[in-house]
C-alpha cells in the first residue's frame, strides 16, 4: 500500500529507508493533518456567520479532521503495542537462551563427578573392590560369591599385604 499508491503514478518501488520514516511518522503525520484540517474548520467556521453556510466546513474539515486524528492515533497506539511485542519477543529469546546455558552447566558437573568417584573406587570395577574378611580372594561389588557375605572394601595396599587373589568368577581389575 505505502509502495504502490492508487493510480499506479509512481511504479518504482519507495526506498526501505524511505519507507522505513514514513512508517515511524505516518501516526504523526496523519494525526498532524487532522489537526490542521480541524483548525482550518475553525477558522471557516468563525469566518461565516451564516449557520447554513458554516455546516460544509463541518462536514469536510470537521468530520475529516477528526477521521484524520483518530486514524493517526489509532496508527502510533498500533506502532507501539507492535514495538512492544518485538521487545517482548527479543526478552523471551533472552531467557530461553539463559535457561539453555543453566541447564548445561547444571548438567555437565553431574557425569564428571561420577567419572572421578569411579576412577577413585577402582577403574572399570563397579563400586570398588571387596573382600570377606577371613577370605583369600578380592572381588567387584557386584559379585555372585560375596552377595550373601559381610564383605568390606579393600584398597590395592590391603590386597597386596593379605595376600588376595582376584576371583575367577568376576575377575576384578585394580587400577594401575
Ligand atoms: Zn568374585
Amino acid at each position: 500500500m505505502d509502495t504502490q499508491p492508487a493510480g499506479g503514478q509512481h511504479p518504482r518501488p519507495t526506498p526501505r529507508v524511505v519507507v522505513g520514516i514514513l512508517r515511524a511518522v505516518r501516526g504523526w503525520l496523519i494525526a498532524v493533518t487532522g489537526g490542521v484540517l480541524l483548525f482550518g474548520c475553525y477558522l471557516g467556521v468563525s469566518a461565516e456567520t451564516d449557520p447554513g453556510r458554516q455546516l460544509p466546513y463541518f462536514v469536510s474539515g470537521g468530520l475529516g479532521g477528526l477521521a484524520l486524528v483518530f486514524l493517526g492515533s489509532a496508527l502510533l497506539v498500533a506502532d507501539q503495542i507492535d514495538a512492544a511485542a518485538k521487545g517482548r519477543g527479543r526478552l523471551d529469546r533472552q531467557v530461553e537462551e539463559l535457561h539453555t546455558l543453566i541447564v548445561a552447566a547444571a548438567s555437565v558437573p553431574a557425569p564428571a563427578v561420577t567419572t572421578v568417584a569411579d576412577q577413585a573406587a577402582g577403574g572399570q570395577n563397579d563400586g570398588g573392590l571387596f573382600a570377606v574378611p577371613a577370605g583369600r580372594t578380592y572381588h567387584r561389588r557386584s559379585c555372585e560369591m560375596i552377595a550373601s557375605k559381610p564383605a568390606q572394601p579393600v584398597d590395592s595396599a590391603q590386597i597386596a599385604a593379605r595376600g588376595l587373589t582376584p576371583c575367577t568368577i568376576c575377575e576384578p581389575k585394580i587400577a594401575a
